[in-house]
């Protein structure tokens, strides 16, 4: 047989289906093992109705059932799982759409016969596959079993999270049987109800979900609580409980401490390198809060700009300090040697020639962080390092809030050698 007349049933009925099974049946094709396929490019159905399907092509005398659905959201996916995961015959069960990936690689842990993978990025026979390669190298594939543990990002969109890479390689490396998937979430308190089995360990949460994930939580670290923001999500293994935490926080202050100490010779006192200083938060979102909120704890007096000035004056007020609009950032220098950070995602891949305030006023800044990440020297920082001043950029932070996400998904230290060479060589 030529490779696409391999499993020629998977397109027609059950009953065309069991007609050709029969005609085969005993002949010349006794070691073929006959795939029967349903596909429905709709939605994904009930349990039931998938259960009724299942019984419907076995009863065509199939070898192996393969169903294919249309994940509308993340969480239909859960009722394909339940459906292998209790199938007394092999089984082949995916679910299409970018909705449906994790189908594609969980296939392997919850008892999968197959599951398919691209030669090429974007060529793909249904919806949502994967490539090869990234199974076999991102996901590691071949090493998934029932009892390996699930993490991921939770985002939407999610595409552009290098937390996969990072941490699948770190697990890889350290022999940690997990695996961590991008998630793409519309609901997340939905997401969080169906994938409650303890299975699910732990999750990084990313735009638009941060502050949504503060109330699904169970328990809430009292910083991330003073932020408002959740990016990190853990299963306590003895209740289920779901605990909240911030790393952004750390990260990105601690990225910036360093710069400011390497600065000053790597004097590392107790007090913070930022006590005293005026610190400039660039935007008020989930990444400013955890900046402003930060740099408030460690002594700084800081000020928020940003493009809706009503959202500045709120988290000013929140945390104690000033609000400007945005666009007054240019003249602003009340002083020499201010610390500036952009959390907006001015400068971001593709609008790299963008930036947040002009080369002229980055002169009086002794340091300038950003924390964006693609490009990892943005317009922003190329000019403040043409200006004098020493940069921090967005790779740090986000090495930084991944360290704690491991060591809060673990209760191990994070191998931070190991995150730096990864991302260092990617
Ligand atoms: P967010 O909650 O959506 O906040 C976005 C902020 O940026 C808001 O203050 C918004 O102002 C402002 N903004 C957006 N587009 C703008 C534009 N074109 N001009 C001026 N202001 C604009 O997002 P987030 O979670 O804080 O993330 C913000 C950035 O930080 C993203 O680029 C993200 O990738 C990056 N980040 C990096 C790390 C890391 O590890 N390096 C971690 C977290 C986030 P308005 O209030 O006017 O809407």
């Amino acid at each position: 047989m030529k490779p696409n007349e391999t499993f020629p049933i998977s397109a027609i009925s059950p009953k065309v289906a069991h007609e050709f099974y029969d005609s085969i049946r005993g002949k010349t094709f006794n070691k073929t093992k006959v795939i029967v396929s349903s596909h429905n490019y709709q939605l994904t159905p009930s349990i039931e109705d998938l259960g009724n399907l299942v019984a419907r092509i076995q009863a065509t005398g199939a070898d192996i059932v393969k169903i294919a659905t249309t994940a509308l959201d993340i969480t239909d996916v859960a009722r394909m799982f339940q459906i292998m995961v209790h199938s007394q015959v092999p089984f082949i069960g995916l679910v299409m759409g970018d909705r449906g990936l994790i189908s594609r690689i969980l296939s392997a842990k919850f008892g999968g016969y197959l599951t398919f993978g691209t030669l090429e990025s974007g060529v793909v026979s249904a919806p949502g596959q994967p490539t090869l390669k990234d199974l076999l190298y991102l996901y590691n594939l071949r090493q998934l079993a029932p009892d390996t543990k699930v993490f991921g990002i939770i985002g939407k969109p999610v595409g552009h999270s290098k937390s996969p890479i990072l941490f699948n390689e770190v697990f890889k490396s350290i022999g940690l049987n997990g695996v961590y998937l991008f998630l793409l979430v519309d609901d997340l308190a939905n997401f969080l109800r169906t994938y409650s089995s303890t299975d699910f360990v732990g999750f990084s949460v990313t735009i638009p979900h941060k502050e949504t994930a503060l109330k699904c939580c169970d328990e809430v670290d009292p910083v991330a609580k003073s932020i408002g923001a959740v990016n990190c999500i853990v299963r306590r293994p003895t209740d289920g409980k779901l605990i909240g935490y911030n790393t952004d926080y750390v990260g990105a202050i601690t990225a910036i401490e360093n710069g400011l100490r390497g600065k000053h010779n790597g004097s590392s006192t107790t007090i913070s390198p930022l006590a005293g200083k005026l610190f400039v938060v660039i935007g008020a979102g989930g990444a400013g809060k955890a900046l402003a909120y930060g740099a408030k704890a460690k002594g700084a007096r800081v000020v928020i700009a940003n493009r809706t000035y009503d959202h500045a004056r709120k988290l000013a007020y929140a945390i104690g300090g000033d609000a400007l609009a945005l666009a007054d950032l240019d003249n602003y220098h009340p002083e020499d040697g201010m610390i500036l950070a952009n959390t907006t995602s001015i400068g971001m891949q593709p609008k790299v020639d963008e930036t947040p305030v002009s080369k002229h006023a980055l002169k009086y800044y002794s340091l300038v962080f950003d924390a964006v990440y693609t490009p990892k020297i943005t317009r922003l920082l190329k000019e403040a390092e043409e200006s004098g001043a020493t940069i921090v950029t967005g790779l740090e932070m986000f090495m930084g809030q991944a360290y704690g996400q491991y060591e809060n998904f673990t209760g191990l230290p994070a191998p931070k050698e190991l995150f730096r060479k990864i991302m260092e060589n990617y």
